[in-house]
Order: structure tokens, then C-alpha cells, then sequence
């Protein structure tokens, strides 16, 4: 008799525990809800509006979560169960069509999960797992989410629809001609690679022939002589200086002989973090930019940048404006999903 109570006491202490231990993130967005923040605003936009197009055209709820990690929201077992749950709880899909999708990314537990509803069967089962293996996980090993995200999400689409984005109600030819330009891109990536490696060092040889090319006296045409570094420093202004020493602007100084006429040219760096700044005009204001306040749906946010000058002392604020984060068509629809199930099909992945 006490034996069973406290079976009880312990079987009700552990359904408590479980109810309190697992639970879900919110179901804030409709499309996309990036808790791990792996995706820009911009990129959140532009996954909404597929997503969105996917959803006018097909009728087909998809949707992108990530999440820092399971045990966040208590979870400990397979990335299987958290999802096939999760979906179910949210109601992913049509309730009677039961075709809803869900990418799951787990950041840190480095797991992700293809969920479909359970219209699907097992018939999505072997693709998923080819979009997981060939279009995301490579981006992920790279630490490029978004570039993963966005390939994985395309071709998750067009293998459940037969078409890519933006080409749903295209006839074959443009769809054609849009397969066609996509295995160009392809393609174009393994041609271009090598061009990009060199293509610095061209573009440097060509600005060092540039510079080097002899420069003539407007005065007398003599040709003049270019100082050396170390000489050149007595005819740059104190501002000039200070550019070299940050190494924002490279300066050559020319100097002829024979009537002391002086060219000075600025080369400017192409990767700098100064900038030219408002009071004097040099390249050597270094800036901090911070978001005062953070844009909502129905108001700008403020970011503001202090300026620093590293040669005239010039400490200044400016500020800008974030534009209003922008909904998309159907985020009104949030919270208010088909009410669909999965039975567990899809496929996993890690990386
Ligand atoms: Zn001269
Ligand atoms: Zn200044």
C-alpha cells in the first residue's frame, strides 16, 4: 500500500518533471523564427518572401526555425522527437492535406532536421536527405548558415513542387532557361575560382605599373624624380602623414630637378577602417556604431556612430535611421497555422 503511494507520489513528481522540462519556442512568425540568429534581417526578409510566394502558389506551409540548442527548451533526446513534436504542437501544414514543412537548425548541438507532414508518407524521405547532404551541410561545415539555408530551402521546394522559386506559374521554356542559367552559376563558380585568386594580384600589378610610369614637369617636361619613402615625409602636410601612418592613403611625392615643381598623388587603401572625416577632411576618423533603439514593425530605430579623428582630434556623433522592420503579406496569419501533423517522415543531418 505505501509502496504503491510513493510509486505514485514518484510517477506524478516525474509526469511534473516532464511537463515542466520540455517545451517549445515560440511561434512568433509565420515563415521564420532564427532564435540562433544565423540570418541578417535582410536575409529573414527575403526567406519570408519565398516562403510566402510558396505559400500564395501551393498553398504549402513551410517553415524555417533555429535554435541555439534542444536542452534550451529541455530537450535531450534525438533531434527526431524534438522536431516530429514540435511539429505537431505548432500544427505545421494543412490539417487535412497534412503537407506542412519544417527546417529545424540547431546551432550548437551542430543537428539539423527536415520535418514533413504526414501527407507526404515516406516518399520525401530519400530526397530530404540528399538536400541535407548536398546543399546545406556543405555551407554549414563552412560556417555560411545563411548561404546553406537559402540553397537548402530552394531545393526543398522544388522537390516538392517541381518548380524553384518564382518560377511557379512560369511556362518550361523560362524554367528551362532558368535551369539552364542556375547550371551556368554552377559551373561559373569552378571557372571563376581561379580568376578570383589571381585577379588581386593583377589588379595590383597594374596599379604598381600605374605608379611607377614616369611622371613629366608640367613647367619644363623634364622628367621627375619620385622622392623615397623616407624623403617624401618633408613635403606631406601633417595630415597626409598621419593617413600614411594608418596606412588609409599611400602618398608618392614627385619632385623635379630642375625648377623644384612638386606632384604629390594619394593612393587610397582599399580595405581601411578610417574614414575621411567631416572637420579636416583626412582619411583618419575612425568610427563605433551602436543601435540606440531597435526598428519594430511599426517604428524606425536609431543607430548611432561616434567618430573619432585621429589627426585633427574631431570627436563627433551622427546619427541614422534603421527603416521599420517590414512584414511580410501573410505574417498576420501567425499563430493561426493549418493545424497539421507529421508521423516523423523527413531526414537529419550534421555537420
Ligand atoms: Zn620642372
Ligand atoms: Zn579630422
Amino acid at each position: 500500500m505505501i509502496r504503491s503511494l510513493k510509486a505514485g507520489a514518484l510517477l506524478l513528481l516525474l509526469s511534473f518533471g516532464a511537463a515542466f522540462a520540455q517545451s517549445f519556442p515560440p511561434d512568433n512568425d509565420f515563415y521564420v523564427n532564427d532564435y540562433a540568429d544565423l540570418l541578417t534581417d535582410a536575409e529573414e526578409d527575403e526567406l519570408r518572401a519565398t516562403l510566402d510566394e510558396l505559400f500564395q502558389a501551393r498553398d504549402i506551409e513551410f517553415t524555417v526555425l533555429t535554435i541555439p540548442r534542444m536542452l534550451d527548451y529541455g530537450h535531450t533526446g534525438s533531434i527526431e522527437s524534438f522536431a516530429t513534436a514540435l511539429f505537431n504542437y505548432w500544427g505545421i501544414g494543412d490539417a487535412d492535406r497534412n503537407d506542412g514543412l519544417l527546417l529545424l537548425v540547431s546551432r550548437f548541438d551542430r543537428e539539423l532536421r527536415i520535418e514533413v507532414g504526414a501527407g507526404y508518407g515516406d516518399t520525401l524521405n530519400g530526397p530530404m536527405q540528399r538536400v541535407i547532404n548536398n546543399k546545406i551541410v556543405p555551407y554549414f561545415r563552412l560556417d555560411d548558415y545563411p548561404a546553406g539555408i537559402r540553397a537548402g530551402v530552394d531545393e526543398i521546394i522544388f522537390q516538392v513542387t517541381d518548380r524553384y522559386p518564382g518560377e511557379y506559374d512560369s511556362p518550361w521554356i523560362e524554367r528551362a532557361w532558368n535551369g539552364f542559367k542556375r547550371l551556368l552559376v554552377n559551373l561559373g563558380w569552378w571557372l571563376i575560382a581561379p580568376f578570383a585568386l589571381v585577379s588581386p594580384f593583377v589588379v595590383r600589378l597594374i596599379r604598381r605599373m600605374q605608379r611607377n610610369r614616369p611622371r613629366i614637369c608640367p613647367n619644363d617636361g623634364s622628367r621627375m624624380r619620385r622622392y623615397l619613402e623616407e624623403t617624401e615625409d618633408d613635403s606631406l602636410s601633417p595630415g597626409q602623414l598621419v593617413e600614411e601612418r594608418l596606412e588609409s592613403v599611400d602618398y608618392d611625392v614627385w619632385y623635379c630637378d630642375r625648377c623644384d615643381h612638386v606632384t604629390i598623388e594619394g593612393y587610397r587603401a582599399w580595405f581601411s577602417r578610417y574614414g575621411a572625416c567631416r572637420e579636416c577632411g583626412f582619411r583618419t576618423v575612425e568610427g563605433e556604431s551602436r543601435t540606440i533603439r531597435a526598428a519594430t514593425y511599426s517604428s524606425t530605430g536609431l543607430r548611432e556612430a561616434d567618430y573619432n579623428c585621429h589627426h585633427c582630434n574631431a570627436h563627433y556623433t551622427v546619427q541614422s535611421t534603421i527603416p521599420k522592420k517590414r512584414k511580410s503579406s501573410s505574417s498576420s496569419r501567425s499563430g493561426s497555422r493549418g493545424g497539421g501533423r507529421s508521423s516523423g517522415g523527413g531526414a537529419s543531418g550534421s555537420w
